[in-house]
């Protein structure tokens, strides 16, 4: 259903603007794994955009981020290619709990999200998810205990959190806030206290947002540990 819904999303992005501006760096370049690099491939992703070729490395390093770039410059990779490679080289599977948590403002962001990581972790034998409502939360308790990475709105992962017995986030290694400047314009400030509440402190945490405004700051001291920030401010 998640796959479905975000195709079409997808669709409706790509006709509507030009791709982003590349820089001659290449993901084959990275140190990340062939699986990862053939997904990659796979989606005719060869050259690296400016927030991807600043924040991955460190990413892949295990430093915290915080990414500042305009939408439309890539950002989605610029995550998911770190969190899927910390997953793999763990060889995490779904009997060690959640590893990563992505959260994202809206249902159809999320999807998006999700599409992308189908595409790029088609070579993994990862077990993902997006749990977004819409369906009965008993429904997705059963799912939400078997998943090793989850894209996730924040009041729902919240709700999990809270509620959902099977659901074990004690071991997580990554969550990521997309978009973390419109989670805060949607009032979602005190959802994100609560759920950094329940995620392990030794964890690594990647932020990006379009701008870096008063309350994407409180949000980033709080969640961030000595972060790598990684601003793009010309229309890259
Ligand atoms: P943002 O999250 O910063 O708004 P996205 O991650 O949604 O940007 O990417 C915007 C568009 O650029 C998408 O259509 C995506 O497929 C495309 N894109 C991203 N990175 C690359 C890349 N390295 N090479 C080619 N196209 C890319
Ligand atoms: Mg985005």
């Amino acid at each position: 259903e998640c796959a479905e819904r975000s195709r079409s999303a997808a669709k409706e992005k790509d006709g509507a603007q030009k791709g982003p501006a590349l820089t001659g760096r290449l993901f084959k370049d990275l140190p990340i794994s062939q699986r990862t690099l053939q997904g990659l491939e796979a989606s005719q992703y060869v050259k690296m955009t400016e927030i991807q070729s600043g924040a991955i490395p460190p990413a892949l390093f295990g430093r915290d981020i915080l990414g500042e770039a305009r939408t439309g410059s890539g950002k989605t990779l610029a995550f998911l290619v770190p969190v899927v490679e910390s997953l793999y080289r763990r060889r995490w599977s779904k009997m060690d709990g959640l590893g990563a948590a992505i959260v994202s403002p809206t249902r159809e962001l999320a999807y998006q999200i999700f599409q992308v990581l189908s595409n790029i972790g088609q070579g993994h034998e990862l077990s993902a998810g997006c749990i977004v409502g819409g369906r009965s939360l008993e429904e997705e308790q059963k799912a939400v205990s078997e998943m090793s990475l989850l894209v996730a709105t924040p009041g729902r992962l919240l709700q999990h959190l809270d509620e959902s017995p099977g659901f074990d986030a004690s071991n997580l290694l990554a969550l990521v806030i997309d978009e973390a400047d419109r989670i805060m314009d949607f009032g979602f400030q005190e959802t994100m206290h609560h759920i950094l509440g329940h995620l392990p402190s030794a964890r690594q945490t990647l932020l990006f947002s379009a701008t870096l405004h008063g309350s994407v700051h409180r949000l980033s001291r709080a969640a961030l540990r000595a972060p790598e920030v990684i601003s793009v401010h010309h229309d890259a």
